[in-house]
């Protein structure tokens, strides 16, 4: 099955394609250091220049939807949508698909780590329960 895949913007570019060394990337003011996300040239807070920077992949569920409908081409139902915040900044919020992970074991607060499912030239980022 072939997902819909994002469309590549010089902004975004190394975050969709940074799993392609097994890594996951996120802007961050080169000023302030503030990892923001989705990425922006310019920091919102304090209007410095803003690069990729690796983080360690490790995030815990902040929020997440169980999808029964075909919403989205390319993903069997059911697939959980979730809003992952990754462990270097509160509030760092990445929206995801969790897989590998049984509904009973399926919480807010979950430990996950990022793991990448390539489609074409996109690595995309996805997170499954953490192996501790
Ligand atoms: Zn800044």
């Amino acid at each position: 099955m072939t997902r819909q895949l994002p469309a590549l913007d010089p902004d975004t570019e190394f975050f969709w394609k940074a799993g392609a060394q097994g890594r996951l990337q996120i802007c961050r003011c080169q000023s302030c250091t503030r990892y923001i996300h989705p990425p922006l040239p310019r920091c919102p807070a304090c209007g410095g220049g803003t690069a990729p920077s690796q983080v360690s992949g490790k995030a815990r569920i902040a929020s997440y939807t169980i999808n029964e409908q075909p919403w989205q081409r390319g993903l069997a139902v059911p697939y959980v949508f979730a809003a992952v915040e990754l462990v270097e900044q509160p509030e760092l919020y990445v929206l995801t698909n969790i897989i590998a992970c049984p509904a009973q074991t399926l919480r807010i607060g979950l430990d996950v780590e990022v793991t990448f499912e390539q489609q074409e030239e996109f690595y995309l980022p996805l997170f499954r329960p953490a192996n501790g």
